[in-house]
């Protein structure tokens, strides 16, 4: 077992019996559940939503280097510069380059799993250049330290008294303050840095192709905020983010938001088409995009999980799933947890390091049942395991294990020379893997054989 999984088991072990974790969760998760369906009414066939948001995917990603070039043209005609980025090293040079180019000292910056995916903000720290996380449960988690628990809601496991508590420790806030009191403070701490910041960066719901545009969608106006004040703006998303037309943000602006929270749309909506025009009053000076592979290439050369990549990062998965609602989503350790997480992981990074992740679920397709884009999660779930097992990335106990498995099951007479007795020893104490977590297994007195030859006496 590779030392990731084992920690993955051993944090999931403990955080499984945490129940004051799982209240926290099944509070949060419970609210989501009780306004996705009233967000759903705005549709009048959500199935026939998703199936057309999952074609116009399918199409963007089958022509994906197309559709990048048209973007880059039409971007680039405005004055805006994309850079391409190979791997999360190249895109954090490009953006030091440009700090340096810039003489940035100070960075606003909304919510972007990419820049988590990167480790943008350690980078930036590392180079003397501070930055903040505007986005409120962002800016709550980088105040307490830690990488966000889900990638919609990223501090879902703190309780109200939980970001009061912590407030009061990292701000000197009285204790016992209510959300509208600590939304205050952190909008009035924020506001300053916006002011302050030489570069703002964002990352990007959609990259739209034919108008050569990003779109950002949030809720509290942060993302507006770090586009528009700082005289830079710094984009960076994922390659697979791709639409072909701004038209299809009709489709996808109200799906997203239904799915992401259960709104019928998400308050902020914006489309940003490069820097600041001649004659426009605002906007910043310069704008660049870095368009960041970092392993997306490989999942879009795999016939099989190249369908992942029409995920729209609505959570909608993970608070779905019931591994991702015992274990919690920093036991994944990887920036993308949950089913699209457990599903891409592999890919991205390394099949024979993160693969036990992919056997991190009970395969009862309720994430794929709720997708948003109908990705065939659970399916692809599958896929993982059959292809860590033909590149050879499983340890030999498991294989001879499978094989004896599967000798004994496809042979009757090797199943019936055991007794009860024996076969309970067999699974509960030499296959103690099955009981750690498990009742023990007891199998019928009697062998299949015999019980039908029984019945027909
Ligand atoms: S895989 Fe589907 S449900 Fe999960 S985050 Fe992506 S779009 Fe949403």
């Amino acid at each position: 077992m590779s030392d990731g999984a084992a920690s993955f088991i051993a944090k999931s072990v403990v955080k499984a019996a945490d129940l004051d974790h799982r209240r926290k969760i099944n509070f949060n998760i419970s609210k989501y559940n009780a306004v996705v369906p009233q967000g759903k009414e705005q549709f009048e066939n959500v199935n026939l939503v998703r199936e057309r948001a999952k074609n116009i995917k399918w199409r963007a990603i089958e022509t994906l280097d197309k559709q990048l070039e048209n973007f880059e043209a039409a971007f680039t005609k405005r004055g805006g510069k994309v850079i391409w980025a190979e791997d999360a090293q190249q895109a954090l040079n490009e953006v030091l380059a440009i700090c340096k180019e810039k003489n940035c000292r100070s960075i606003v910056k909304s919510k972007s799993m990419v820049t988590e995916e990167i480790g943008l903000n350690e980078f930036l720290e590392h180079h003397q250049i501070e930055s903040v996380e505007t986005d409120l449960g962002e800016y709550i988690q980088q105040l307490d330290g830690e990488a966000p628990y889900h990638i919609v809601t990223p501090a879902m496991h703190k309780s109200k008294e939980d970001v009061a508590e912590l407030f009061h420790e990292k701000l000197n806030t009285p204790r016992h303050l209510t959300p509208e009191e600590l939304t205050l403070v952190a909008r009035d701490q924020l506001r300053q840095k916006y002011v302050k910041a030489e570069i703002g960066i964002t990352g990007a719901n959609f990259i739209i192709s034919d108008v050569g545009a990003i779109a950002v969608t949030e809720n509290e106006g942060n993302a507006r905020l770090s586009c528009a004040f700082p005289k830079t703006h710094i984009v960076i998303v994922g390659i697979e983010k791709m639409i072909p037309s701004l038209t299809d943000l009709s489709l996808f602006w109200p799906l997203l938001a239904t799915y992401g929270t259960g709104q019928r749309i998400t308050v902020y909506n914006t489309i940003v088409s490069g820097a600041r025009q001649a004659g426009e009053p605002d906007g910043p000076e310069d704008m660049y995009v870095i368009l960041l592979d970092n392993g997306r290439t490989n999942i879009l050369a795999n016939q099989k999980a190249r369908e992942s990549l029409y995920c729209i990062r609505c959570g909608a998965c993970l608070n779905a799933c019931p591994v991702y609602k015992n274990i919690g989503g920093h036991t994944y350790t990887a920036t993308y947890s949950g089913p699209i997480g457990a599903v891409i992981t592999p890919h991205l990074k390394k099949m024979d390091e993160w693969r036990h992740l992919s056997y991190a679920s009970s395969l009862c397709g309720n994430c794929t049942e709720v997708c948003a884009v109908k990705i065939n999660l659970h399916e692809l779930l599958l896929e993982n395991r059959y292809e860590a097992v033909e590149s050879g990335a499983t340890e030999w106990s498991e294989k001879i294990a499978w094989k004896a498995w599967k000798r004994a099951s496809l042979s009757r007479g090797l199943m019936n020379m055991a007794n009860q007795k024996m076969k309970n020893w067999v699974v509960n104490k030499v296959f103690k893997g099955w009981t750690a977590h498990r009742a023990d297994l007891n199998f019928a007195e009697k062998t299949f054989n015999q019980m039908w030859k029984d019945r027909k006496r």
